[in-house]
Protein backbone atom coordinates (compact mmCIF):
# COMPACT_ATOMS: atom_id res chain seq x y z
CA UNK A 1 0.00 0.00 0.00
CA UNK A 2 1.48 3.61 -0.93
CA UNK A 3 0.37 5.89 1.94
CA UNK A 4 1.03 8.84 -0.13
CA UNK A 5 -2.34 7.77 -2.33
CA UNK A 6 -4.02 8.88 1.01
CA UNK A 7 -2.52 11.89 1.25
CA UNK A 8 -4.16 14.99 -0.48
CA UNK A 9 -1.75 18.63 -0.96
CA UNK A 10 -3.61 21.50 -0.71
CA UNK A 11 -1.58 24.56 -2.03
CA UNK A 12 -2.27 27.94 -0.21
CA UNK A 13 -3.71 27.23 3.09
CA UNK A 14 -4.54 27.91 5.39
CA UNK A 15 -2.56 30.87 4.05
CA UNK A 16 -0.93 31.88 0.78
CA UNK A 17 2.81 30.08 -0.10
CA UNK A 18 1.51 26.78 2.44
CA UNK A 19 1.00 23.76 0.61
CA UNK A 20 -0.97 21.66 3.49
CA UNK A 21 -0.84 18.29 3.97
CA UNK A 22 -4.52 17.05 3.66
CA UNK A 23 -4.26 13.45 6.21
CA UNK A 24 -8.26 13.25 6.02
CA UNK A 25 -8.58 11.01 3.25
CA UNK A 26 -6.21 8.60 5.10
CA UNK A 27 -8.53 8.69 7.85
CA UNK A 28 -11.28 7.72 5.56
CA UNK A 29 -9.93 4.82 4.93
CA UNK A 30 -9.73 2.31 7.30
CA UNK A 31 -6.80 -0.20 5.81
CA UNK A 32 -4.72 3.42 5.08
CA UNK A 33 -5.07 3.89 9.03
CA UNK A 34 -5.10 0.80 9.91
CA UNK A 35 -1.49 0.12 8.01
CA UNK A 36 -0.23 3.76 8.44
CA UNK A 37 -1.08 3.02 12.99
CA UNK A 38 0.43 -0.32 12.45
CA UNK A 39 3.65 0.97 11.06
CA UNK A 40 4.02 3.84 14.09
CA UNK A 41 3.33 1.32 16.31
CA UNK A 42 5.92 -0.90 15.77
CA UNK A 43 8.15 1.99 16.24
CA UNK A 44 6.87 2.52 19.56
CA UNK A 45 7.35 -1.04 20.58
CA UNK A 46 10.98 -0.92 19.84
CA UNK A 47 11.49 2.14 21.91
CA UNK A 48 10.07 0.91 25.38
CA UNK A 49 8.79 3.57 25.44
CA UNK A 50 6.50 3.79 28.68
CA UNK A 51 4.14 7.07 27.47
CA UNK A 52 2.74 8.47 23.74
CA UNK A 53 2.78 12.32 24.31
CA UNK A 54 0.99 14.44 20.94
CA UNK A 55 0.10 18.02 20.32
CA UNK A 56 -3.41 18.82 19.54
CA UNK A 57 -5.32 18.22 17.62
CA UNK A 58 -4.34 15.65 14.56
CA UNK A 59 -1.15 14.35 16.37
CA UNK A 60 -3.97 13.26 18.77
CA UNK A 61 -5.79 10.92 16.50
CA UNK A 62 -2.68 9.03 15.79
CA UNK A 63 -1.20 8.74 19.27
CA UNK A 64 -4.77 7.71 20.60
CA UNK A 65 -4.73 4.90 18.29
CA UNK A 66 -0.83 4.15 18.73
CA UNK A 67 -1.40 4.49 22.38
CA UNK A 68 -4.30 1.86 22.41
CA UNK A 69 -2.70 -0.94 19.89
CA UNK A 70 0.83 -0.54 21.87
CA UNK A 71 -1.39 -0.23 25.49
CA UNK A 72 1.21 2.62 26.94
CA UNK A 73 -0.08 5.46 28.38
CA UNK A 74 -1.18 8.67 26.41
CA UNK A 75 -0.39 12.05 27.95
CA UNK A 76 -2.00 15.48 25.85
CA UNK A 77 0.11 18.57 24.89
CA UNK A 78 -2.26 21.15 24.46
CA UNK A 79 -2.43 25.14 23.20
CA UNK A 80 -3.25 27.57 26.31
CA UNK A 81 -6.04 27.45 28.59
CA UNK A 82 -7.15 24.10 27.18
CA UNK A 83 -5.67 21.96 30.31
CA UNK A 84 -7.74 22.32 33.40
CA UNK A 85 -5.60 21.57 36.02
CA UNK A 86 -1.89 22.70 36.65
CA UNK A 87 0.11 22.82 34.15
CA UNK A 88 3.78 23.98 32.54
CA UNK A 89 4.15 25.64 29.90
CA UNK A 90 7.10 26.51 27.33
CA UNK A 91 7.20 29.28 24.83
CA UNK A 92 8.62 29.28 21.18
CA UNK A 93 8.98 31.08 18.07
CA UNK A 94 7.29 30.73 15.44
CA UNK A 95 8.42 32.80 11.83
CA UNK A 96 5.87 35.63 13.02
CA UNK A 97 4.79 35.65 16.70
CA UNK A 98 5.41 33.23 19.39
CA UNK A 99 3.39 30.05 20.15
CA UNK A 100 2.61 28.53 23.41
CA UNK A 101 2.08 24.66 24.53
CA UNK A 102 1.41 23.35 28.06
CA UNK A 103 1.53 19.81 29.86
CA UNK A 104 -0.48 18.50 32.70
CA UNK A 105 2.10 18.84 35.80
CA UNK A 106 2.99 15.42 36.79
CA UNK A 107 1.43 13.99 33.79
CA UNK A 108 5.14 12.76 32.92
CA UNK A 109 7.02 10.73 35.86
CA UNK A 110 10.54 11.17 36.16
CA UNK A 111 12.70 9.37 34.25
CA UNK A 112 9.72 8.18 32.27
CA UNK A 113 10.52 6.51 28.61
CA UNK A 114 8.25 9.28 26.38
CA UNK A 115 7.79 9.20 22.74
CA UNK A 116 6.43 11.83 20.60
CA UNK A 117 3.78 11.34 17.77
CA UNK A 118 2.74 13.60 15.31
CA UNK A 119 1.25 14.03 11.83
CA UNK A 120 3.48 16.29 9.84
CA UNK A 121 7.00 17.43 10.48
CA UNK A 122 7.41 21.15 9.25
CA UNK A 123 10.06 23.39 10.83
CA UNK A 124 10.66 21.34 13.94
CA UNK A 125 9.54 24.60 16.19
CA UNK A 126 6.24 21.89 17.66
CA UNK A 127 8.44 19.20 18.93
CA UNK A 128 11.33 21.41 19.78
CA UNK A 129 8.93 22.82 21.98
CA UNK A 130 7.35 19.28 23.28
CA UNK A 131 11.20 18.04 23.91
CA UNK A 132 11.57 20.91 26.34
CA UNK A 133 7.91 20.20 28.37
CA UNK A 134 9.00 16.82 28.82
CA UNK A 135 12.28 17.22 29.82
CA UNK A 136 11.20 20.04 32.21
CA UNK A 137 9.25 17.34 33.55
CA UNK A 138 12.49 14.87 33.86
CA UNK A 139 11.14 12.73 30.95
CA UNK A 140 13.47 10.93 28.70
CA UNK A 141 13.18 11.01 25.06
CA UNK A 142 12.97 7.53 23.58
CA UNK A 143 11.85 8.46 20.17
CA UNK A 144 10.16 10.71 17.60
CA UNK A 145 7.79 9.32 15.19
CA UNK A 146 5.80 11.22 12.59
CA UNK A 147 3.31 10.16 9.93
CA UNK A 148 4.93 13.08 7.53
CA UNK A 149 8.18 14.75 7.17
CA UNK A 150 8.56 18.01 5.28
CA UNK A 151 12.43 17.45 4.22
CA UNK A 152 12.71 21.23 2.61
CA UNK A 153 11.40 22.89 5.86
CA UNK A 154 14.27 22.01 8.42
CA UNK A 155 17.75 20.81 8.58
CA UNK A 156 18.85 17.49 7.54
CA UNK A 157 20.49 16.47 10.90
CA UNK A 158 17.22 18.26 13.13
CA UNK A 159 16.44 15.28 15.96
CA UNK A 160 18.72 12.77 14.46
CA UNK A 161 19.83 12.42 18.14
CA UNK A 162 16.82 10.42 18.71
CA UNK A 163 15.50 7.15 17.12
CA UNK A 164 13.09 8.40 14.23
CA UNK A 165 10.65 7.46 12.45
CA UNK A 166 9.29 9.25 9.31
CA UNK A 167 6.90 7.61 7.57
CA UNK A 168 6.40 9.74 4.58
CA UNK A 169 8.60 12.15 2.99
CA UNK A 170 8.18 14.58 0.62
P1 LIG B 1 6.36 22.67 12.86
O1 LIG B 1 6.29 23.09 14.29
O2 LIG B 1 6.71 23.79 11.93
O3 LIG B 1 7.21 21.44 12.65
O4 LIG B 1 4.88 22.31 12.44
C1 LIG B 1 4.34 21.11 12.83
C2 LIG B 1 2.90 21.21 13.21
O5 LIG B 1 2.14 22.06 12.36
C3 LIG B 1 2.30 19.84 13.11
O6 LIG B 1 1.61 19.59 14.33
C4 LIG B 1 1.40 19.88 11.91
O7 LIG B 1 0.13 19.37 12.25
C5 LIG B 1 1.30 21.32 11.48
N1 LIG B 1 1.77 21.59 10.13
C6 LIG B 1 2.82 22.36 9.77
N2 LIG B 1 2.98 22.45 8.47
C7 LIG B 1 1.99 21.70 7.92
C8 LIG B 1 1.62 21.37 6.57
N3 LIG B 1 2.30 21.85 5.51
N4 LIG B 1 0.58 20.53 6.40
C9 LIG B 1 -0.10 20.05 7.45
N5 LIG B 1 0.19 20.33 8.74
C10 LIG B 1 1.23 21.14 8.98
Amino acid sequence: MNLKDYILNVENFPIDGVGFKDVTPLLNDAKAFEFAINQMAEFVIKTKADVIVAPEARGFLFASAVAYATKKRFVLIRKPGKLPRQVISVKYDLEYGTNILELHKNDIKPSDKVVIVDDVLATGGTTEAIIELVEKEQGIIAGISFLIDLESLHQKELFKQYPLQKILKY
